[in-house]
């Protein structure tokens, strides 16, 4: 393998904004979203490998905007041509995010994520492996788990999202396993029809996950799943508020439908909360949010030794966020639950060409690498051509 030996050195970060609209409007049950607005970044060392990251904030989950990240990635850039050779890196999962935290720390999450993957698909290429063989090393070094050993994952079971009966009767007919309905968004009465629909139609072997949006009280959410889980409920995403943990506690053992925490895992502190108060059985990780591919799999691995189940999901994110997710679910310890990474399909359009995440009988092949394997289609602006201020190799 030729691969580069040497410390990679930084010399030059490029951000470029960017916006695609959605197919349709995605409604979820806190609001509704239009497009998916974000900022691609591009980060290159000193021998011209280069490494691409996604940061796209969530309106109405995030607190930060596109232009806020782009802001902060012009000073990102202004700080590495300061810095006489470049920002050096170091490729050891040991001491990598030490290494980085003077670029991340001021960052808002979802540029952590961009900067952070952007490092790791230019430190995965150097190596000549992929972003979740890189991961997984870590995960081996780090932990006793004993089916370390079939890590990364080749292919990610993935659940479609459904509306009714018919789209789901669609999306098993294609191989899908799992789907994934979205609740409390309108009337009790018309969500129990609706599920009662599509258990009918697709029979008792396929797995029915629930997602709330945080949209309920405890007492609404107990009620409701205790009728909903006649439908054989595999999970419900995020019963209540994402900051009421106590309440989702008192959800998870007052009725029978395993809860699965989403909204509320932001950090490794909350997920250390919702572990200590044994709030959820499941938590749903999506690194877009979180920060990175990182802090979501330092999660999981607190997740998993709690014997707590763990799923990766995008953001609605383009197809650079939702390569990164691929790739941490390809790293994901213990028995691999199906995950939400086939949100492509709800874009009209996007940053890398369609099949560069292929979904294969419900399952997503993982991109071989080396790095992300998947890269923009066009960069917006050309480097060259975006007034870089020297020191670029
Ligand atoms: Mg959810």
């Amino acid at each position: 393998m030729s691969a580069t030996t040497s410390l990679p050195r930084i010399v030059d970060v490029a951000a470029s904004p960017f916006s695609l609209p959605l197919l349709r409007p995605v409604r979820s049950a806190v609001a509704q979203w239009h497009e998916r607005a974000g900022v691609l970044l591009r980060v290159e060392d000193a021998e011209g490998v280069v490494g691409y990251g996604e940061a796209s904030p969530l309106p109405g989950l995030s607190w930060e905007t596109p232009e806020q990240v782009h802001a902060a990635f012009e000073a990102l850039d202004d700080f590495v041509q300061q810095s006489e050779a470049g920002f050096a890196v170091e490729a050891e999962r040991s001491s990598f995010a030490a290494s980085v935290k003077p670029l991340t720390r001021v960052l808002p999450p979802t540029a952590r994520h961009a900067l952070e993957q952007a490092l790791l698909d230019l430190l995965a290429k150097r190596r000549g492996i992929s972003v979740a063989a890189w991961l997984a090393q870590v995960l081996v070094a780090s932990t006793a788990a004993a089916d370390t050993a079939t890590l990364p994952h080749e292919r990610i079971p993935v659940h479609a999202l459904v509306r009714d009966a018919a789209e789901a009767a669609t999306a098993v007919a294609a191989g899908y396993g799992t789907l994934k309905v979205k609740i409390a968004a309108d009337e009790f009465e018309e969500d129990v029809a609706r599920l009662a629909a599509i258990r009918d139609a697709v029979g008792a072997n396929v797995k029915l996950r629930l997602d709330a949006n945080g949209a309920l009280t405890v007492e609404e959410a107990v009620a409701a799943l205790e009728v909903f889980a006649r439908f054989d409920v595999e999970c419900c995403e995020q019963p209540v508020a994402a900051h009421d943990i106590t309440g989702l506690a008192e959800v998870r053992r007052n009725q029978p439908v395993p809860v699965a925490a989403d909204e509320a895992v932001r950090t490794a502190a909350d997920a250390q909360r919702i572990l200590e108060a044994q709030a959820a059985d499941i938590l749903v990780l999506k690194p877009m949010l979180i920060g990175g591919l990182l802090p979501a799999l330092e999660i999981a691995q607190a997740a998993c030794a709690e014997g707590v189940g763990v799923y990766a999901t995008t953001s609605l994110d383009a197809a650079l966020g939702r390569a990164g997710a691929v790739h941490l679910a390809a790293a994901l310890p213990g028995p691999l639950l199906a995950c939400g990474l086939a949100t492509g399909e709800l874009l009209a359009a996007d940053l890398a060409p369609r099949d560069a995440l292929p979904v294969e009988h419900g399952k997503m092949l993982v991109p071989p690498g080396p790095g992300l394997g998947v890269e923009p289609e066009v960069w917006p602006r050309e480097p060259q051509d975006a007034q870089r201020k020297g020191g670029g190799a």
